[in-house]
């Protein structure tokens, strides 16, 4: 029941593995990470701890820039397939989500029998990546806006894209978002410890905002889509 995410010009496998290390006193009972490597979505997920994940993941990916999740399940087991990150039929699409997704039944049947849509895990969460691929015309942000139209409960989501690989997408409402800035390097996290070894610039997310991350800056948006100011929050405490 974390999150975290990197876009950047550094390898960003060890930055989510170290983030999602920080947020392990949130509990859980599975962990996974989404990198894009070479314009590819490359997903590694594991039941149980987060060695389990660190076994299977190569360290040295090629990658700048990732999504990673730890679950306290609330819909389907535990297990190495209803571990987040989910994605869409053709990978195109990675996301990670806290929370609970309230009306998924009703979006999964639809996608099942007007849109074929074949479901890999139980998860409430799946139901993200299937209507992000839906709605998708070549913008994330956008995608985003559309899928969230949909879905009632509490979130805090992360997404990635195959086709934007220079993009990072958030979303919350109602499960705690913030943002880190760095140098030529921004994150998500749920919270701010995941994030304290590497700044300690934060924007607090609100909820029904979105969030449009590039390794080169941050933008808030509410949900009409209208730029929100934030001033930066500098954290003066240590953990
Ligand atoms: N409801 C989602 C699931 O069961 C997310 C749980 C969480 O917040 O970790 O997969």
């Amino acid at each position: 029941c974390g999150i975290v995410g990197y876009i950047g010009t550094q390898n960003a496998v060890p930055y989510l593995i170290e983030g999602l290390s920080k947020l392990e006193y949130r509990g859980y009972d599975s962990a996974g990470i989404a990198v894009n490597v070479d314009n590819q979505l490359q997903i590694f997920k594991a039941k149980g701890r987060l060695k389990n994940l660190e076994s299977i993941v190569d360290l040295n990916l090629p990658s700048v820039v990732g999504i990673g999740h730890t679950r306290w399940a609330t819909h389907g087991a535990p297990s190495d397939l209803n571990a987040h990150p989910h994605s869409n039929q053709n990978q195109t699409i990675a996301v990670i989500h806290n929370g609970i997704i309230e009306n998924y039944m009703e979006i999964k049947e639809w996608l099942i029998q007007d849109k074929n849509v074949v479901f890999k895990s139980e998860t409430d969460s799946e139901v993200i990546a299937h209507l992000i691929d839906y709605y998708y015309e070549g913008d994330l942000l956008d995608a985003v806006y559309k899928a969230v139209d949909r879905m009632q409960g509490a979130y805090a989501i992360g997404v990635i894209s195959k086709d934007e690989p220079n993009r990072l997408v958030a979303v919350r409402k109602d499960s705690p978002l913030i943002v880190g800035l760095g140098d030529n390097e921004n994150f998500i996290a749920s919270d701010i410890p995941a994030l304290l070894k590497y700044t300690r610039k934060m924007l607090l997310i609100e909820n029904d905002e979105f969030v449009d991350l590039t390794k080169d800056g941050v933008t808030i948006y509410n949900s009409l889509k209208q730029v929100v100011k934030r001033d930066i929050f500098e954290v003066t405490w240590d953990i």
